[in-house]
């Protein structure tokens, strides 16, 4: 399981920049390696490209997790060049720029978008299989989960575009409602497409989302 992000264009990554002429760059040794948005060479080309627009990078680091209490001993080991910066460029996920942000009062800048949470199936591609609502339904959609893997995101499908096991808003990828209506049909369930499911609570798990264990 990975966080899955894609690197900003790099005029946005400027305009951000745009106030900052000493940036620290930080990637991530797990997630952004895997997806090669943010690692070791993806960190070094960023630092190529912004000292060819006069930034004068203090610093860079890949920290092996940049979403876990690795950041802090990372921030301590780079202390010297993180003074002499005046921001980070993040090459992590959202998870990694709020743990730099929570260990440092510099600002820090994502070089990325976080798209989700997604699984590999096979190498190099990911793909999407739970948005964490908080109310899962899988039991009763054999497994497949509606509201990430339906373009519409409909609890209760199909709607009334499916093709021949095609979804109506992109004709490349599945139907997701075929799809549990072939495994509902394999397992001998196919009553439960019948079932009606209420509309999400959100209030079920109030954001912003937190638990003690
Ligand atoms: S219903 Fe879908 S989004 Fe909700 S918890 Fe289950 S898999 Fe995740
Ligand atoms: S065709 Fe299938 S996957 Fe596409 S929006 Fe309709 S129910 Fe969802």
């Amino acid at each position: 399981m990975k966080s899955i992000t894609r690197q900003k264009p790099f005029d946005e990554v400027k305009e951000h920049l745009s106030s900052f002429d000493r940036p620290f760059i930080v990637g991530c040794g797990t997630c952004t390696t895997m997806t090669r948005t943010g690692g070791l060479e993806q960190v070094v080309e960023m630092k190529d490209r912004l000292q060819g627009l006069n930034k004068r990078v203090s610093g860079w680091t890949v920290i092996p997790t940049a979403c876990d209490e690795m950041a802090e001993t990372a921030m301590k080991e780079n202390r010297r060049a993180l003074d002499d910066a005046n921001c980070i460029l993040a090459m992590t996920c959202a998870l990694g720029v709020y743990r730099l942000g929570s260990y440092i009062n510099h600002p820090v800048i994502p070089a990325l978008d976080t798209l989700f949470i997604g699984v590999e199936d096979s190498p190099g591609h990911f793909h999407e299989v739970c948005m964490q609502c908080g109310q899962c339904i899988l039991g009763e959609t054999a497994g497949i989960c509606p509201m990430t893997a339906c373009h519409k995101g409909l609890v209760n499908g199909p709607c009334g575009g499916t093709n021949n096991g095609k979804c109506e808003v992109d004709k490349e990828k599945d139907c997701a409602w075929t799809l549990i209506y072939q495994r509902l049909k394999d397992q001998g369930r196919l009553e439960l497409m019948r079932r009606y499911q209420p509309p999400r609570n959100f209030q079920a798990v109030p954001r912003p989302r937190i638990i003690k264990v």
